[in-house]
């Protein structure tokens, strides 16, 4: 296959601070090639101090590195280092580990976007260099990553709404309504609640609308015309705030509750006595009575962003007030972070469980009232209503390990729950009421 051209955010920097989080957090699927070489290191129990497989095989000819018993992955050190990497340099690791935390998706004929994931703490943070200044590093990686892949892919569908059907494009017009989209959450002149309501609301119009003969230069003034009208109907911070009904916030807690759940080996390996935990805490989400159930200890967000004493017990009812989550730093944070998924292409099509453009924006939508509650849980549980930076950023790493990951909010029934919030003009509630 041809080298890729690779797209790279330009608003992002990057480099590991090894927390050592990515190495507790997700299971490795290793190759039978990885597998092999891996045996081959001679590894065994005096180098790594533990006893037991240092692979397991999931199913057949389905191989993974083995987890300790505190979740942590068995090549892993005292000092938050990949032994293997330690030993013999970054390219004896498995693929996996070395793309961790980038995300690569099909942008055209041999065209890839770069994204990164959130759910790393050096990311949320924006440190290291400027991704783009590590572009011959990363086409390297992107060439492995895509030795296997021998076909081009089309651009993601921009509706699925009958009865027009499906409104395929090509990727020079698929790239304006990312380039619309990019541009729409980029205008620093309203805060970043403001600039999300316009998108869902323009986005409403593009909903209704069959592209057929809008193409090319139509589709410039098409996008210039709908855009230019949600700015006139917005046109500053003076946002229409309504109380999410009551339907629009017991699916939102749920939705929420998915988010917030952070499983990994350990919780994995309590059974049936998890399964019992969770079905108990969505109980209490649907109700939004009591006391909010603990559903998450993200090792990595709680080593970066360390709380000075553990949280007290927080009721639902305590986190319907105002905690302020409009602001600069806020909006810094989630103006990069959407504009990396989208530039990235991270939130529709192969890259989010097949959505289309439309659909997955509104899911990642959903993430900023989401992001801004989970952090509410954590400002409240210190007995304080303002939120800090650390909230936020803790709440979005925990949040972004899901988005786009986690099959329970990829379903169908999960899109078809955030359309349903749509609809009902609950997601601009949303967005509206979690930002005070
Ligand atoms: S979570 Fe990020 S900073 Fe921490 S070890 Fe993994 S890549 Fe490095």
């Amino acid at each position: 296959m041809a080298k890729t051209q690779l797209q790279l955010p330009v608003i992002q920097n990057w480099s590991c601070h090894n927390c050592g989080g990515c190495c507790r957090e997700h299971q490795i699927d290793i190759t039978e090639a990885e597998k092999k070489r891996i045996e081959h290191q001679s590894w065994d129990e005096s180098r790594l101090q533990h006893s037991g497989p240092f692979i397991v095989e999931v199913g057949r000819n389905h191989y993974r590195l083995a987890h300790r018993e505190d979740g942590a992955c068995v090549f892993l050190d005292d000092k938050g280092l990949c032994r293997i990497h330690a030993e013999f340099g970054e390219p004896a690791k498995p693929l996996a580990c070395r793309i961790y935390p980038y995300a690569w998706h099909p942008a055209g004929k041999n065209r890839t976007a770069t994204s990164l994931r959130f759910s790393c703490p050096s990311v949320v943070q924006n440190l290291g260099p400027a991704v783009t200044q590590q572009k011959s590093e990363l086409q390297n990686l992107v060439s492995d990553v895509l030795a296997n892949v021998d076909r081009d892919y089309d651009p993601p569908l921009i509706h699925l709404t009958q009865p027009h059907g499906p409104q395929e494009l090509s990727w020079a017009d698929f790239h304006q309504f990312i380039a619309a989209l990019d541009s729409s959450l980029a205008d620093q002149s309203v805060h970043f609640a403001v600039r999300l309501m316009r998108t869902l609301s323009w986005l409403e119009l593009v909903e209704q609308s069959q592209f057929e003969t809008i193409r090319e230069e139509k589709l410039t003034e098409y996008l210039e015309l709908i855009t230019g009208a949600s700015v006139k109907a917005q046109p500053d911070n003076e946002l229409p705030i309504h109380r999410p009904s009551r339907l629009g916030r017991v699916l939102f807690r749920l939705i929420s509750a998915q988010y917030m759940r952070h499983d990994t080996e350990a919780d994995r390996r309590q059974g049936m006595s998890r399964r019992l935990e969770l079905a108990s805490a969505a109980f209490w989400f649907t109700l939004g009575a009591g006391t909010v159930p603990s559903l998450s200890t993200s090792s990595s967000a709680e080593t970066a962003f360390p709380l000075e004493a553990p949280l007290k017990d927080v009721k639902f009812s305590q986190l319907e007030g105002e905690f302020g989550g409009r602001g600069g730093k806020f909006d810094e944070l989630f103006a990069r972070y959407f504009r990396v998924k989208i530039q990235g292409l991270h939130f529709c099509g192969p890259a989010n469980f097949q959505t289309s453009l439309v659909d997955g924006f509104r899911s990642l939508a959903l993430m900023y009232p989401v992001v801004l509650w989970l952090a509410r849980i954590r400002c409240a549980g210190r007995r304080d209503n303002r939120l800090q930076l650390a909230d936020v950023q803790a709440s979005l790493a925990v949040a972004d390990h899901n988005f786009a990951y986690s099959p329970a909010l990829g379903s169908a029934g999960a899109v078809k729950r955030v359309a349903m919030l749509s609809r009902m003009k609950q997601l601009t509630a949303l967005v509206g009421w979690y930002s005070l």
